[in-house]
């Protein structure tokens, strides 16, 4: 479960790489169209194209080395993305809030510059913190860095329509910083509701993989046997299709715990259970019954082929090496499904079985109570 998280996380990761790859070098090139424009640009004043100018350069350089550190795998990707934010974040409030501002010569040069990177670069920080940080953390960074950049719009058109400037398309800038303001709650909300969502999924999965695994040894435990032995009986029902069930207890497992303490016990619980499983097909359903009993469902198996595979985990048990453990072995009952069976006549079945195999000398499988077909079979 772990590992596989842990792969997801690398899987996830190196897309991230990839994207802001793809992205630093689309960056640099779209800085490249805009020095051109601000090149010959003859609307603008010569402070301002020498700013951005150097923006420009500064700009570039920054999207390489990012583009550089994404290379290095040993830098950590959430460090680069923390620097992407504040760069974004410097950006947006020097180059898209203060210096427009202070520089541009009325609303409707404002509202192209705008539409040109403003909003944009909002959505890239806002996206960028609520990845970073939680929702709550990410939410504050956006909302600031949007509510400052559009103060500082606010206060400019405010100054043009007192000085008299040409107030035309400052309602367009408005809406146009309205607009993304709502884009950035939505997507804020939408970044909540996921949030929550997957905490509820996690829970419930946690849940599940508590509710249906031996603690102990890992393995399903006897509730989702017994459901899945319920639903094999569903299916045999209906399509007849035949199925055993094998119940096998360790033989003299308290003496093993009298004398060797039930630490010891314990670990040889967990190594039946690693012992046993690879000895078994993917489709057979194994686990612990409880105590020092296991339980296996081999579903579309017939009674001499249950016997064939349980033969080879009686004798894997067997060779289990633990330091001072003496041979560990397992008496087995099995059962095979006859029409009409409940999961309890089946279970009685399996258990009268096992019993018979722990009177009848331990360390064998018994079929359907047939002491001797077990024997027959394990001396062929
Ligand atoms: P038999 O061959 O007849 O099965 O004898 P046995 O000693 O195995 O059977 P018994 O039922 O008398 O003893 C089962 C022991 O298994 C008693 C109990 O303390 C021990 N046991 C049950 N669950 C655990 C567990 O989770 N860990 C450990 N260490 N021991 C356990
Ligand atoms: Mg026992
Ligand atoms: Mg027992």
């Amino acid at each position: 479960m772990m590992q596989h998280i842990e792969q997801e996380r690398l899987r996830f990761e190196q897309q991230r790489r990839l994207i802001y790859r793809i992205a630093g070098v689309l960056g640099v090139l779209a800085i490249l169209y805009a020095q051109c424009i601000n090149f010959i640009d003859p609307s603008s004043s010569y402070a301002y194209r020498a700013i951005y100018a150097l923006n420009h350069i500064a700009f570039a350089g920054v999207c390489i080395a990012v583009v550089w550190m994404l290379r290095r795998q040993h830098i950590p990707i959430d460090r680069i993305e923390r620097l992407m934010l504040v760069i974004f974040i410097v950006q947006s409030l020097g180059f898209n809030g203060i210096v427009p501002a202070i520089f541009l010569p009325s609303p409707s040069a404002m509202l192209i510059d705008a539409i040109g990177d403003d909003i944009w670069f909002l959505l890239i920080i806002c996206v960028l913190a609520v990845h970073l940080y939680d929702v709550r953390r990410g939410a504050l960074i956006a909302a600031s860095v949007f509510l400052v950049s559009f103060g500082i719009v606010m206060i400019q058109l405010a100054r043009w329509r007192l000085i008299g400037v040409d107030a035309a398309n400052s309602q367009q800038v408005i809406s146009i910083y309205l607009m993304a303001g709502a884009l950035l709650g939505f997507l804020i909300v939408l970044s909540a509701y996921r949030a929550q969502a997957e905490r509820l999924r996690t829970g419930y999965e946690l849940m599940i993989h508590m509710a249906y695994t031996d603690t102990l040894t890992g393995l399903p435990n006897r509730r989702r046997l017994y459901e899945e032995l319920c639903r094999l009986i569903g299916m045999a029902d209906r399509y007849g299709q035949e199925f055993c069930v094998c119940l096998f207890d360790i033989d003299h497992f308290k003496q093993l715990n009298d004398q060797h303490g039930h630490l010891v016990g314990d670990q040889v619980l967990c190594a039946i259970a690693q012992t046993a499983l690879p000895h078994l097909r993917a489709v057979d359903h194994f686990g612990r019954w409880g105590g020092e009993e296991f339980a296996i469902l081999l579903p579309q198996t017939s009674l001499s082929d249950a016997q064939m595979a349980l033969d080879r985990v009686r004798m894997a048990l067997q060779a289990i090496n633990l330091a001072d453990v003496p041979t560990i072995t397992a008496s087995f009952g099995v059962a095979e499904y006859l029409p009409g069976d409940t999961s309890e006549s089946i279970l009685h079945r399996a258990d009268q079985s096992m019993y018979l195999a722990k009177t009848t000398g331990r360390n064998r499988i018994v079929v359907d109570g047939d002491v001797e077909a077990g024997l027959r079979y394990a001396h062929r």
